[in-house]
């Protein structure tokens, strides 16, 4: 586009009688807010362990929001926004805000703090809210109990707060909160709720609370609210399109309220975007990165002519810099469609880290190839100023950021003809094994294991001495052989330990592992590490992904060596522990310059190769652990069955190629195991481990139906809590297991790895596992 010009006409000015509100104008949907420095996540942890006062705490995160603030407003932006601070989550401030919390915890009579952190993280008989993924991201929410007698009112005040205390530093903002649908889809019935009752069916009775709270803020002088409506980038049914149009004719119709802007982003909207259009509201925030054919659906809708649309062109989930051409071309490609163009990010910025200028251990030029949320902010301004002044008046900018945009496109390192050539020379035989019911006989020839064999999911108890151990090591405080020799000690340990329970299948108990994305990421070519690139997980938890940049390939062998060492102390197998290519690209950033299947091929290839080598080292059982394969699930449903063709080819591509007598397993945590049931036969793994104390098996009888015929285990000890199960509690778990599985198939394991854990529980429990497998097993 040469210079567009923004399309006129008055900005809306809603039911309420106020002067002309501007427009939202360049913007972002929401902001990291754990801290540049995880400042959020150490007061809250100290908090939390008594060690300083809520004012404390509450400074710190006053002094986030004013720092972000003023940090989103020097940058330039037309309209920032408010309320997008959290001490926990903003689902769980949703809840407290409109009095929704279970009576477990306002019941407790402590303060509203104490009863907020009470909700995210439990206390003595109260458990908390159940946590889960804020739909494909990485990122964790606490559920909303409700059932039909739940009432809802404005029982806080934080978005007013928010608001005040920017406004005291002269900063005009735009409260963000969750919308009252997607808040009600992403509830849960409560217990003792009726059989089918669903949490939407409360829509009449929340709306009030909602249009109460946007007269509060328009007495306030609030001109803009955000309201999230992400659930419809997910498929809908009809009735819930209809609760959506519903909701919005009724907020929209109230009569004293701020102009509302609904952001709808992590994929096209579908056919809410219609309705969303046709709806008395003042503005519509569109994710034009996810689906690339968002652009043109919103091009085509009618009804918003007299609103204004926020295109979200700056990807919020990503951390590669934006290709300004693109993003100011689909900007552009709506200014004949909408009342009024606006210029923002896909989706809130929590999802990527703070600054990438910070950054200087990665090479120089992989760094000016990315963008973190400071540098995301600047390129919205640039767009916004692109699109409203012309690109003359950002020349040298749009050039700095497009020759960025070139040199990585053309840049030879990412591409390793190495690699390309193997992918090219894949036939369908690299992705197959031998017939399972061959493989189960070789392999139990060459494992002559009991019934019921005990083994664990991997990792053993970190302690602080080999958490110290490993920093020294990074901090160069002790040398690469003082380090091995001290890891090696832990394993010859977890290994006596392990031989002493009387377990079955051994592990080395990665004691040498920080994490098991990060791990394999710094090993392999391709990845770059970041060392501030914090995002929030949950609460006061971060994460740091790798950059996935270039072409993968695995230079050296990455665990053999470990396994090895572990095979040498025992007699019993030792399972060597990889993991697959799902986690690794769920849990990194990766590149979106291919399709994630063609970077899925490329990692599964790097696995392989660890694979083989493990084999030829003596490993008879190797786990390639994808507890991450729900996660990267599409939204939408028409896009399952590709997404599982590349996911499941990516597994079997990394563990086949080897002898039948080779025993591959797999592990997967999570509960919701649904939609991946079919995906979990056809990965044809020998054993699948899976999450299922919490659930009592149930999750057994859900394979069973999906036709599964592999080895299973299904955990009996909940690693996620300190409890200590005794033999009786496992022993009947497994008598269930071997009701709803023939005892063949039937593997004795934790839920999950151990190293949150204590040896002091992790032993007594474990011992008790093994014990209890022997009786189950006795009485076969
Ligand atoms: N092997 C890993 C461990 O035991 C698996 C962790 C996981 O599933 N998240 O720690
Ligand atoms: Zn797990």
């Amino acid at each position: 586009v040469s210079s567009p010009t923004p399309s006129g006409g008055p900005a809306p000015t809603g039911p309420s009688e106020q002067s002309p509100r501007t427009p939202i104008g360049a913007t972002v949907l929401g902001y990291p807010r754990i801290g540049p420095d995880r400042e959020l996540k150490r007061a809250l942890e100290r908090y939390w362990a008594g060690r300083i006062d809520e004012a404390e705490l509450h400074e710190v995160a006053r002094k986030i929001r004013v720092d972000t603030w003023r940090g989103l407003a020097d940058a330039g932006l037309d309209t920032i926004p408010s309320n997008t601070f959290s001490y926990y989550d903003q689902v769980l401030d949703t809840a407290t805000l409109f009095g929704a919390l279970p009576s477990r915890f306002t019941r407790l009579g402590a303060g509203p703090t104490d009863t907020y952190f009470a909700a995210a993280r439990g206390v003595q008989d109260a458990p908390a809210m159940e946590m889960t993924k804020w739909f494909d991201t990485n990122y964790h929410y606490l559920v909303p109990e409700l059932g039909p007698d739940s009432t809802f009112s404005v029982a806080g005040s934080k978005p007013i707060e928010e608001y005040r205390e920017a406004r005291a530093l002269g900063l005009e903002t735009r409260p963000v909160l969750v919308g009252p649908v997607t808040f009600l889809l992403l509830s849960k019935a409560a217990d003792g709720a009726p059989e089918g009752f669903r949490p939407i069916e409360l829509l009449d009775k929340l709306l009030p609370a909602y249009v109460e709270l946007l007269r509060t803020l328009h007495d306030e002088g609030v001109r803009w609210v955000q309201l999230d409506e992400p659930a419809f980038a997910a498929d809908r049914t009809q009735s819930e399109l209809d609760a959506l149009a519903r909701a919005y004719q009724a907020l929209g119709s109230a009569r004293e309220r701020p102009g509302i802007m609904v952001a709808g982003y992590f994929g096209g909207l579908g056919d809410a975007l219609g309705l969303l259009a046709r709806s008395p509201i003042e503005a519509l925030a569109v994710d034009l990165v996810t689906d690339p054919s968002t652009v043109d659906a919103v091009a085509a809708e009618r009804g918003l002519r007299d609103k204004e649309v926020v295109a979200g062109v700056v990807d919020g989930r990503n951390i590669w810099r934006v290709d300004v051409d693109g993003a100011l071309a689909r900007a552009a490609t709506l200014l004949g469609t909408a009342g009024t163009v606006g210029v923002g990010t896909s989706c809130s910025l929590l999802h990527v880290p703070y600054d990438v200028d910070r950054e200087t251990g990665i090479d120089a030029r992989v760094r000016d190839w990315l963008a973190f949320a400071g540098q995301k902010v600047d390129e919205v301004v640039l767009i916004g100023r692109a699109l409203r002044e012309g690109q003359e008046s950002v020349a040298a900018q749009l050039e700095t950021a497009r020759s960025a945009t070139r040199d990585r496109a053309g840049a030879g390192d990412l591409r390793d003809q190495r690699v390309r050539a193997r992918l090219e020379a894949l036939k369908p035989e690299h992705t197959r094994r031998g017939d399972y019911a061959t493989r189960a006989a070789a392999q139990q020839e060459a494992l002559k294991l009991p019934a019921l064999p005990s083994t664990t999911i991997g990792s053993f108890p970190q302690t602080g001495e080999v958490r110290r151990q490993r920093a020294a090591y990074r901090a160069g405080r002790i040398g690469a052989e003082d380090y091995r020799a001290a890891m090696r000690a832990e394993v010859e340990r977890v290994v006596r330990l392990q031989e002493d329970l009387g377990l079955d299948v051994l592990v080395h108990g990665e004691p040498e592992r920080n994490d098991m994305v990060q791990y394999f990421a710094e090993q392999l070519a391709g990845f770059a590490a970041t060392e501030h690139g914090w995002v929030q997980s949950y609460g006061s938890r971060c994460v740091r992904p790798p950059v996935l940049y270039g072409d993968v390939s695995r230079p050296a062998p990455m665990t053999v060596e470990w396994a090895k060492y572990a095979q040498s102390l025992t007699e019993r197998p030792v399972k060597g522990m990889l993991t697959a290519p799902v986690t690794i690209l769920a849990w990194s950033f990766v590149r979106d310059d291919q399709p994630l299947a063609d970077t899925a091929r490329q990692v599964a290839l790097a696995i392989r190769d660890e694979v083989h080598d493990l084999e030829s080292a003596g490993i008879r059982v190797i786990q390639v652990d994808e507890p991450a394969l729900r996660e990267l699930l599409p939204l939408r449903a028409a896009e399952h069955k590709a997404y599982f063709d590349w996911a499941v080819e990516s597994f079997r591509l990394a563990t086949s190629g080897i002898s039948d007598a080779t025993q591959i397993h797999t592990h997967m945590c999570y509960s919701e195991f649904g939609d991946i049931l079919p995906a979990i036969e056809a990965i044809d793994a020998d054993v699948t481990s899976i999450e299922a104390a919490r659930s009592r098996m149930e999750v057994l009888t859900d394979l069973d139906e999906a036709g599964f015929s592999r080895g299973v285990g299904p955990g009996v000890y909940d690693i996620h809590s300190p409890r200590v199960p005794d033999v009786d509690e496992v022993s009947s778990l497994l008598r269930t297991a071997v009701e709803a599985v023939p005892a063949e198939r039937v593997w004795v394991n934790p839920d999950c790895g151990l190293k949150t854990r204590g040896y002091a529980e992790v032993e007594p429990a474990l011992r008790n596992l093994v014990t209890a497998a022997r009786q189950v097993r006795a009485q076969l």
